[in-house]
């Protein structure tokens, strides 16, 4: 998989699962089965980038999503912010 494939997967089966979670739920117990998370995009060897979300099964009631780089929690507008400038440092040219 490429970081290019982090959003793409088989449909989900379960209806309360996004398109861009990968987590495997039959391997998941109790509330670990409430967070959704798309496949990782590597920062660092040691350091992943993904998205991530828990849906209450009983109320529907949802948290997130959030982009979670290591075991920091961005908001989506914050790690759009980062992404920007990012793009801007690497777009420096002597
Ligand atoms: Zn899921």
């Amino acid at each position: 998989m490429t970081q290019h494939d982090v959003l793409r997967r088989p449909p989900a089966t379960d209806p309360a699962c996004p398109d861009w979670c990968v987590t495997d739920h039959e391997a998941c117990d109790g509330e670990e089965n409430w967070i959704h998370q798309s496949a990782p995009i590597f920062v660092t060897p040691d350091i992943t980038a993904r998205l991530c979300m828990s849906v209450d099964p009983d109320t529907g009631a949802v948290d997130g999503p959030q982009v979670l780089i290591g075991d920091i929690e961005y908001s989506p507008d914050a790690a759009l912010q980062l992404a920007a400038a990012l793009m801007q440092l690497a777009a420096i040219r002597p």
